[in-house]
């Protein structure tokens, strides 16, 4: 049993949990009713708090998609006068109109504390210098981390995205203890450190990592781990449920609690909409239960995951989710097989061989769908000669073949040949003349 954040909230008994969620969604509920969305909709249901008898009933109301946010841009789900809140973020989104989230003073303290609730669970205390590597802006993770580790009371350093050799020299001026980046970044700020002949252990006072904001997997999350020689923990968030600080790995690593005082989860099956049996994967569903300027109910994030069963060694009784193993959108389909690009990941991160980065194109050639994957080969066995490579080669297609039923196309490619990406890592590009067919 270790140290709390928030004892009192963070190790509250089931019956405590309960009452205090449903406390909490009818004060969001009797907000939400103040947006034009959700106040029309409602109406046009009948629907209100007076429906709310137990938690339970969350599921009288109906589901909030990232189409309703888009629809309603920019402020249908705005529940008090735009001079009332004090800033918004917009989320990552692909096309079209992005989604955007505005908060209040409340909301924005509320997200600080559960950044930094996160943090102190994960081992990061007020004594560390916490180096924050990504983009500050519209996306979460700048402005979300930097208020959390401040809250947390430790020396936040506001690094940015990119620009590998300052970082490094930023962690060396000011002793960083803690790094924030995204995983696919981490994998390249190494190589620099070999690059330099910085010796991590020796030169840095480097001793957590915190590592989110995109899809990767376990196998990937332990090749980070022995590079750096410390630990990895995984942070989930969205920007729709503020950003960072929804669900967070604690000291043993053991999947994410998320935060279930301030959000209400779900996990249901995609098509039907239905909730799916305790322990399955399925679409997590979420609602806040403590922002005030933009309340969301039952929102579909599309990612993909599940609860995982028993109590976590920490203490801390809100619920683990396993990491996300995919998100709806993210699946594509070729010759009738549906692939995740983490099935993928999974296979290629077990090669010591392989380098850090890959690439899946998808392809019509001669009319035919194609899944062609390029991979980078580590450096220290791309010298190696054509028959190992090839020999390589033949092992990546069998086991992946194995994985997603499908017979890929690989092509292993020298350490540094595929293009980097500033932000998220894109893992798939799919120039099919017949998407999805
Ligand atoms: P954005 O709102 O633009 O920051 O994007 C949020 C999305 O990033 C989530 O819905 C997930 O699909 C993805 N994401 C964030 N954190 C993680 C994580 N730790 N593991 C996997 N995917 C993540
Ligand atoms: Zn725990």
């Amino acid at each position: 049993m270790g140290m709390y954040w928030q004892k009192d909230l963070e190790t509250m008994t089931a019956s405590q949990l309960e009452a205090h969620q449903f406390q909490k969604l009818k004060e969001t509920v009797s907000l939400a009713e103040q947006s034009p969305y959700y106040g029309g909709l409602f109406k046009k249901r009948g629907l209100g708090t007076a429906n709310l008898k137990s938690l339970e009933d969350i599921s009288l109301f109906p589901m909030t998609t990232k189409e309703d946010l888009r629809e309603n841009f920019p402020y249908g789900f705005l529940t008090m006068p735009l001079n009332n809140t004090i800033r918004l973020h917009c989320s990552s989104g692909t096309t079209g109109n992005p989604t955007v989230i505005f908060h209040n003073r409340h909301d924005l303290d509320s997200w600080a504390n559960l950044v930094a609730r996160s943090l102190f669970a994960a081992g990061a205390r007020s004594t560390d210098v916490f180096q924050n590597i990504c983009g500050y802006g519209l996306f979460t993770g700048g402005l979300g981390f930097q208020y959390g580790a401040e809250c947390l009371g430790a020396l936040t350093i506001p690094a940015g995205a990119g620009n590998s050799k300052r970082q490094i020299q930023l962690m060396q001026n000011f002793g960083t203890t803690v790094v924030h980046a995204i995983p696919s970044y981490l994998t390249r700020l190494y190589t620099v450190f070999e690059e330099l002949g910085i010796d991590i252990a020796r030169d840095t006072k480097l001793r957590l990592l915190v590592i989110g904001a995109e899809p990767h997997t376990e196998a990937q999350r332990q090749r980070i781990q022995d590079l750096f020689g410390i630990k990895a923990f995984n942070s989930f968030g969205l920007s729709e449920m503020n950003g960072p600080g929804v669900a967070f790995e604690c000291e043993y690593q053991t999947g994410l609690h998320l935060w279930e005082d301030a959000f209400f989860a779900e996990i249901i099956n995609p098509d039907t909409l239905e909730p799916v049996p305790e322990g399955e994967v399925g679409e997590l569903v979420m609602t806040t239960l403590d922002r005030q300027a933009m309340p969301l109910i039952r929102y579909r994030t599309r990612d993909l995951t599940r609860f995982l069963p028993g109590e976590c060694p920490c203490g801390r009784t809100h619920r683990r989710i396993d990491r996300i193993t995919g998100r709806t959108d993210d699946m594509f389909i070729v010759k009738g097989c549906n692939i995740f690009p983490m099935q993928v990941e999974k296979i290629l991160m077990n090669f010591p061989e392989i380098g850090h980065n890959y690439l899946i194109v998808l392809e019509t050639i001669k009319g035919v769908d194609e899944m062609l994957i390029k991979v980078e080969v580590s450096r220290d066995w791309f010298a190696g000669d054509m028959d190992v490579l090839e020999n390589l080669r033949r092992r990546v297609v069998n086991e992946i073949r194995d994985e997603v039923l499908l017979t890929p196309q690989v092509k292993l490619v020298e350490p540094g040949a595929l293009p980097k990406q500033e932000g998220k890592a894109v893992r798939v590009q799919d120039l099919r003349k017949n998407e999805g067919a």
